[in-house]
């Protein structure tokens, strides 16, 4: 199918992109580790190509602020692991790839400040070397802090925030070039952390963290759907951070995994975890995939960083082909969610390869899917088949519509812009805060338009 023609059929779904097999999201030639370059780069899935024809590669805060006030159309690139155009720009990307060190850790005040495009995975041994940890991770490391912190990244965890909650203050470059310093407490800054890269270039943040922690993962099979409709809520805290995986088939939870910390008191769980079985080796959420992609599991203690992530840095999170979507429902609605969306398994199951369950704690950030409320995270690994997810898209955010569902920026959704709005209490705060950090619109780009911006 020709590029165009994508792009116009999946206008209507926020979404847009086609398979190259050319590039991924760093071009390797070092030729290209210049100002710009020709040949397709697409995001981490390969589902989307960017149509920005120039990459720009800065070195420092002070590259940033010259690329801005040059550049009219941009936008700002982490480590490209959306699932849609929202890191995409009509023109030029500003890649954080350059801008990965770490600042300084302050032990005594419990912080540490990174540059934008610094990788989970690169910080946390960083950190535990020193005797920290941050509060969570997503379930891979591979992302920039800034990247997961602009869509709302999370993990899981009843008390937990999503990634962004660590953030104490940070730095970016608005829409003229200027350097804004905000910190918690500013009244913008909690429209600047979920910020979806509308304001202006992240360049540098500073994150809390706390003494260093371990943590025990155990995995259970083959929950009972009788048996979790029952035990919600005590099975969604039966751990520091819990997931559910399923297929959404057999009336049954493929695999409970509980993530404890060793700091807490703990209970023997077990072999039968409300009549979920104890596994017997390590596993990958999807049974059939090798388990060495994964952090390990059986009970093993060992450090946050190597346990609260499903996935290993320097392995291949997830499965690699495939495509995602996610939605947030309030806590308190999320069982009745599940069961709606389990009446429609005959329709989801050809086409998954695995959901994944978790809860959020609330936040106060303007644009995060948490936004004063507790949430519950339905996910869908889908099968690269956008022709089907195409369709499932609208009939699962229809099921949840009526529990005010909120998709993840940075996945596949078609939520209305109307809906958003209606679903973002704080939208026309955000709203005026981009038109007064980026009057010339330089940040826009297609998926603003379509999801956010009135005209
Ligand atoms: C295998 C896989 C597993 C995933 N698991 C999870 C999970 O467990 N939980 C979850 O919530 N999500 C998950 N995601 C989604 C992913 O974490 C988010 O989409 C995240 O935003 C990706 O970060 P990135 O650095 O790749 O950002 P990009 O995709 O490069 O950019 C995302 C957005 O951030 C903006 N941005 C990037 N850098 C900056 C900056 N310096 N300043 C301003 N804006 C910036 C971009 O403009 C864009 O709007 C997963 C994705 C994949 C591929």
């Amino acid at each position: 199918m020709k590029r165009k023609t994508f792009l116009e059929l999946s206008s209507a779904l926020a979404l847009g992109g086609i398979i190259s097999p050319l590039s991924g999201c760093k071009n390797e030639s070092p030729e290209m580790e210049t100002a710009s370059t020709t040949v397709p780069r697409t995001n981490w899935a390969k589902n989307y190509t960017y149509r920005a024809e120039k990459l720009h590669l800065p070195k420092s805060t002070a590259e940033v602020r010259e690329l801005v006030k040059q550049l009219d159309q941009q936008k700002a690139l982490g480590t490209c692991h959306c699932f849609n155009d929202i890191a995409d720009s009509p023109k030029h990307q500003i890649s954080t790839q350059d801008l990965k060190q770490v600042i300084g850790i302050d032990e005594e005040n419990e912080t540490i400040t990174v540059q934008a495009g610094a990788k989970y995975g690169e910080i946390a041994p960083i950190l535990q070397e020193k005797g920290f940890a941050l509060h969570n991770l997503a379930s891979l490391p591979h992302i920039s802090v800034a990247g997961a912190c602009a869509t709302g990244t999370h993990g899981s965890g009843v008390s937990n925030g999503n990634l962004p909650s660590a953030v104490r203050a940070l730095e970016m470059v608005n829409g003229k070039g200027e350097l804004i310093k905000l910190q918690r407490g500013d009244e913008r800054f909690n429209g600047a952390v979920v910020g979806l890269g509308a304001l202006g270039i992240v360049t540098q943040l500073t994150l809390d963290i706390e003494k260093t922690f371990g943590v025990r993962q155990e995995v259970f099979q083959d929950l009972p759907l009788e048996s979790l409709q029952e035990n919600f809520e005590d099975i969604m805290s039966a751990g520091y951070s819990v997931s559910l995986f399923t297929d959404w088939t057999k009336k049954l939870v493929s695999q409970v995994w509980v993530k404890r910390r060793t700091d807490h008191e703990l209970v023997d769980l077990g072999a039968d975890f409300y009549g979920a079985k104890a596994a017997t080796r390590d596993l990958h959420p999807i049974t059939r995939l090798s388990a060495v992609h994964c952090t390990e599991q059986m009970g093993k203690p060992g450090p946050w960083h190597e346990r609260l992530p499903h996935f290993k840095m320097g392995f291949t999170p997830s499965s690699g082909d495939e495509l995602q979507s996610e939605f947030f429902v309030p806590f308190e609605n999320g069982l009745e969610a599940m069961l709606a969306l389990e009446k429609q398994s005959e329709k989801i199951f050809p086409h998954l390869l695995i959901s994944e369950i978790r809860t959020i704690a609330a936040d106060d950030y303007w644009m995060s899917p948490a936004y004063q409320q507790k949430s519950l995270a339905i996910h869908f690994t889908w099968k690269p088949e956008w022709p089907a997810v195409k369709e499932l898209i609208p009939m699962i955010e229809a099921e949840l519509a009526p529990f005010g569902v909120r998709p993840h920026w940075g996945k596949l959704f078609s939520v209305p812009k109307a809906s958003l709005h209606e679903r973002y209490p704080k939208m026309q705060d955000f709203l005026q805060m981009v038109q007064a950090f980026d009057p010339q619109g330089k940040f826009r780009n297609d998926y603003l338009d379509l999801n956010l911006y009135d005209n």
